[in-house]
């Protein structure tokens, strides 16, 4: 005879379910970035939480009761240390990847972590590395503005761009190899590069600035367009406030660092060719880099007078200017009946793996 009413039991039973189900995985990422639209929206799917947290950020984070643990350490470099890595492993956590792990790691530190990544953790390689990158991009099918490959073939406009996810920190424009020379000594003086090799050339685009939020999900097997943003970026929006004369007499050298997003929303008419150009990507990505772009990515370029779209750069994991659309953006207002946000849909894509004992296939 059972010494617990029915009810009793049933409430147990659906309990222990709950905690075997929901409490199987937990979404972990670094205190940065994107971390709080990441973390909610893994909450808001179910899972546990673990942020990993510089000390000096601990106050910030803590204001959000969506964090369920916090991993103190006084670097990001930690997170492939041991420590954290057991910590991690006891909470049975997916680790998802930002710009923060891009710009403070490197690939090879990044593919050495053990804990399981989201996505394909060798891609970022492709997006730290311009040669790389713009291989996968001419594998896409994307049309890419002309690279240089010495200072002594700038004969019109050019934007001298850093390695990895600098966030356009130390960029800047030349229209001849003399004043390349002089912007990037004063950079060197600076200490914001060391020389030459930290730069990579590019033919500078003009028309509006557009970055393509998408998400692959290799559950499904279909892309999603997430959203669209622009970005504001210090010195370079400042640069048409100050009238021409002024911008002559001074030696500052104007870059591109990101400072904010705001959003945006494309023609109509430009929709068909966005869906294309993210599944040339995704199926680029699949062929040099298995078990290809899984998961969150953003293809960033311009569109010129005519609508064509020159790609200059892929970013390969989410990028901050999801942080706009944490209650949904237009684009995902037409395929989901919730406020969906990129952290909600990448901790959906866990529970669905989880569901259907996937993982595997969604981490590297
Ligand atoms: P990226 O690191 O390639 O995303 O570049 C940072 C910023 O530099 C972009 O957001 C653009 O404002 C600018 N930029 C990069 N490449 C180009 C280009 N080829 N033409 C014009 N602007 C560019």
């Amino acid at each position: 005879m059972n010494v617990f009413p029915a009810w009793f039991r049933t409430i147990v039973s659906y309990y222990v379910y709950y905690k075997l189900y929901y409490n199987l995985v937990s979404i972990a990422t670094l205190g940065s970035h994107c971390a709080l639209q990441v973390l909610k929206g893994a909450k808001d799917e179910g899972f546990n939480t673990v942020l990993l947290c510089e000390k000096k950020r601990e106050r910030l984070y803590r204001r959000f009761k969506f964090i369920d643990d916090i991993i103190l350490v006084d670097s990001f470099l930690e997170v492939s240390e041991d420590r954290c890595e057991s910590i991690l492993q006891e909470n049975n956590s997916i680790l998802i990847p930002h710009g923060t792990l891009i710009s403070q790691m490197s690939s090879d530190q990044i593919e050495s972590i053990k804990t399981p990544i989201f996505g394909n953790k060798h891609i970022l390689r492709w997006e730290s590395d311009r040669v790389l990158k713009e291989q996968l991009m001419k594998e896409s099918k994307l049309d890419v503005p002309m690279s240089l490959s010495s200072p002594q073939e700038i004969n019109k406009l050019v934007i001298a761009k850093r390695h990895g996810a600098a966030g356009g920190k130390g960029y800047f424009i030349a229209s001849s190899e003399q004043e390349y020379n002089k912007k990037r000594d004063l950079l060197i003086k600076q200490g914001v590069i060391s020389g030459d090799s930290d730069l990579y050339l590019q033919e500078y685009t003009s028309g509006v600035l557009v970055y393509l939020q998408f998400f692959y999900s290799p559950l499904n097997k279909e892309i999603e367009l997430f959203g669209v943003d622009k970005r504001h970026e210090s010195d370079i929006e400042g640069l048409a406030r100050i009238p021409a004369e002024n911008q002559l007499n001074t030696d500052k050298v104007y870059s591109f660092n990101v400072i904010a997003n705001s959003p945006l929303v494309l023609r109509e008419s430009l929709l068909n060719d966005v869906y294309t150009m993210g599944e040339n990507f995704v199926e680029a990505s699949a062929n040099l880099i298995p078990p290809g772009m899984n998961g969150p990515f953003c293809i960033e370029g311009v569109y010129d007078a005519d609508a064509h779209f020159k790609a200059f750069e892929f970013s390969a994991r989410i990028v901050a200017g999801t942080n706009i659309f944490m209650n949904g953006s237009p684009y995902t207002t037409l395929m989901y009946d919730q406020p969906m946000s990129m952290g909600r849909r990448i901790a959906r894509e866990i529970k669905q793996a989880d569901k259907e004992s996937k993982i595997k296939n969604i981490v590297t």
